[in-house]
């Protein structure tokens, strides 16, 4: 499983994280998914399975997938149709 070979790092103090819209993030073709703090945490409590697919999300962009386009409401639509 992929997501088992990335590390994850506590990305709070980023400008990402800063915007509080983003729960998590990381960089094209990045090996490291940085979440964002507090927020990330809570949410992950409340809703596990948001944030499973949120971080399938992420994985997609660090095995290269880009962004706009596709938008991400259709990368989610896409995870949403597979990963069910
Ligand atoms: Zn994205």
């Amino acid at each position: 499983m992929f997501l088992r070979d990335l590390d994850f790092a506590d990305g709070s103090g980023s400008p990402v994280c800063a915007t509080r819209q983003n729960l998590a993030w990381t960089y094209l073709n990045g090996r490291t998914i940085y979440l964002c703090g507090m927020e990330f945490a809570s949410t992950a409590h409340s809703n596990p399975r948001f944030v499973a697919n949120l971080l399938i999300h992420e994985g997609l962009h660090s095995l290269g997938l880009g962004e706009n386009p596709p938008r991400p409401p259709e990368i989610d639509a896409q995870i949403l149709r597979r990963c069910r």
